[in-house]
């Protein structure tokens, strides 16, 4: 059997999500779970957050149907709201709510016949400018929409921040103020924090709070570890060295020869690539533990192994284990080395990687 393997630490998950509560503790929780949970496979981690979180949050409505499919029964809130208007009364049949960015699903709204009214998020711009109306607009949508019967009363206005994980930055409090501002005196609930949010912005917490990466125990602050907002992480991504190699000073190993040995020095190769998901552009000194020791990545990632530096472990073998990330290496060290960010590489988990649920 091969080795590589993603632990799912489901205590882990309760430990982020009580910190959830910790950090935003008169917020309602949307937990975050599109892109199957972050490639955590959100279907494991229903019966947590059917515990601990108020609602589920995805980004379309294929999403909400597997998380049904799967025994979901939360509401469950699309993020980027429908992509054509026959997926209304679906929403209505499932009790999905949705997020409206556009006053053309306004008019879409209108038109419909539903088993039921549909709870609605109007996206508001605050200042991301990718989803959503400018605040000018807003009152007249809101509006627009408390006089369709085909709209739940409880309305909603959500925003998203750019620029939430760099606090030095000063994008992230005009946008808490200009979402403030728009929203005042309207009557409905409201959403804007993200997971930087969550942890830094306690101004943007309002009525329901949106985390996602923290979930897993990933920070999404730049600079910044998840055990530094006191987070664990769920995902430990592991494999097993399949060779050991003692190389000659000018032999080089891997594709393209890329890294080439000093001097004579043992080499490892473990059993994970990029069709695991590891990413195909870690260099060289990107780091990983072997038998719980730090070590490093030495050339070309391939599809199905990598090479791991085994000069201070003269007694690693075959079989020795080899974690790519989390307990024991942050994924987002990982995700800096390689250029990427730890959400691309939770994301790209590949489906042929093993997974054990634990906790
Ligand atoms: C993905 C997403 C979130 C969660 O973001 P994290 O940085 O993972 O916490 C929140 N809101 C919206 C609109 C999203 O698309």
């Amino acid at each position: 059997m091969r080795p590589a393997l993603a632990k799912i630490d489901l205590s882990a998950l309760r430990h982020n999500l009580r910190r959830v509560r910790e950090c935003a503790p008169a917020a309602s929780v949307f937990a975050v779970v599109k892109a199957d949970a972050y490639g955590h496979g959100a279907a494991r981690l229903l019966p947590v957050l059917e515990q601990q979180a108020d609602a589920l949050a995805v980004a379309c409505i294929e999403e909400a149907l597997a998380l049904r499919a799967a025994g979901a029964t939360q509401p469950i809130l699309l993020l980027e709201g429908v992509f054509a208007a026959e997926e209304l009364a679906l929403c209505a049949e499932h009790g999905f709510e949705i997020s409206l960015h556009d006053p053309l699903h306004a008019g879409w709204l209108e038109a419909a016949t539903l088993a039921r009214p549909l709870k609605v998020w109007v996206k508001l711009d605050s200042g991301m400018h990718r989803l959503g109306v400018r605040p000018q607009a807003l009152p007249a949508l809101v509006a627009r929409l408390r006089a369709c019967a085909n709209v739940d009363a409880e309305l909603g206005v959500m925003s998203h921040m750019a620029c939430a994980d760099e606090p030095a930055r000063p994008n992230t409090a005009t946008q808490i103020a200009c979402f403030a501002e728009a929203t005042q005196g309207l009557g409905v609930r409201r959403a804007l924090s993200n997971s930087a949010g969550v942890l830094h912005w306690p101004a943007a917490h309002h009525d329901w709070v949106r985390p996602g990466i923290m979930l897993y125990g990933v920070t999404p602050m730049v600079g910044h570890s998840g055990a530094d907002d006191a987070l664990r992480p769920v995902m430990t991504l592991s494999t097993a060295l399949i060779a050991v190699k003692q190389l000659k000073a000018g032999e080089s190993v891997g594709y393209s020869a890329a890294y080439t040995c000093a001097q004579d020095m043992r080499v490892g190769i473990a059993a994970i690539g990029y069709a695991d998901g590891y990413p195909r552009h870690a260099p060289s000194g990107t780091p990983v533990l072997v038998n719980g020791q730090r070590s490093q990545l030495l050339g070309r990632v391939s599809m199905d192994m990598i090479c791991v530096d085994l000069s201070a472990q003269p007694q690693a073998g075959i079989g020795d284990p080899v974690t790519l990330w989390g307990e024991g290496l942050p994924a987002e060290e990982v995700a800096d080395a390689a250029g990427t960010i730890a959400y691309e590489m939770l994301c790209n988990l590949a489906g042929r990687v093993r997974v054990e649920t634990v906790g």
